[in-house]
């Protein structure tokens, strides 16, 4: 006979957590969110330095690619051109779904000061954006909490909702 008898109610240390399948399966995606690297302007130097050693976006399971078929998603970051916005578009159709957006900056969310013929009036004209962060240019950690808002978003996301495409053109 046992000598000792674990309690596992003791402290609150049970030894199975029950959860779905759909929570387990957003959480491991909202904690690993790889954008494809796509900086056009001063807000990508923002970007950048998001990835690098002082915010080191590492630590929350963003790692930004520079392939979108290894991304979830997308960071535009800066200025879109109407001469780039196919390629943009191409890039966006080439991530697999499930995908995510975040526009980053003024002149990403609306164009900002150029009211031009030349800029995208916003990047959401061209692709479909989750996360619109404001700002000229935003500081990392703004886009620090933007991945959070999106993390937090994809967590409130059914897995098995059936994709509808999302192209606006
Ligand atoms: S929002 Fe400001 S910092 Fe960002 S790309 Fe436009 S002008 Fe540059």
């Amino acid at each position: 006979m046992a000598q000792h008898q674990i309690n596992y109610f003791q402290n609150a240390a049970l030894p199975a957590a029950v959860t779905t399948l759909d929570k387990i399966v957003q959480w491991g995606r909202s904690n690993s969110f790889w954008p494809a690297t796509y900086g056009l302007a001063c807000c990508a130097i923002e970007m950048m330095a998001s990835g690098a050693g002082r915010f080191d976006f590492d630590r929350f399971g963003t790692i930004f690619r520079a392939s979108p078929r290894q991304a979830d998603g997308i960071i535009v970051a800066g200025t879109l051109s109407k001469k780039h916005a196919h390629l943009m578009k191409r890039i966006y159709d080439q991530i697999p779904d499930p995908k995510w957006v975040i526009s980053m900056g003024s002149c990403a969310n609306t164009g900002g000061m150029f009211n031009t013929y030349a800029t995208v009036q916003g990047v959401d004209r061209i692709i479909p954006v989750d996360i619109y962060l404001p700002g000229c240019a935003p500081r990392p950690e703004t886009l620090q909490y933007a991945v959070m808002l999106l993390q937090k978003k994809i967590r409130s996301q059914k897995m098995s909702k059936r994709l509808k495409p999302k192209r606006l053109v």
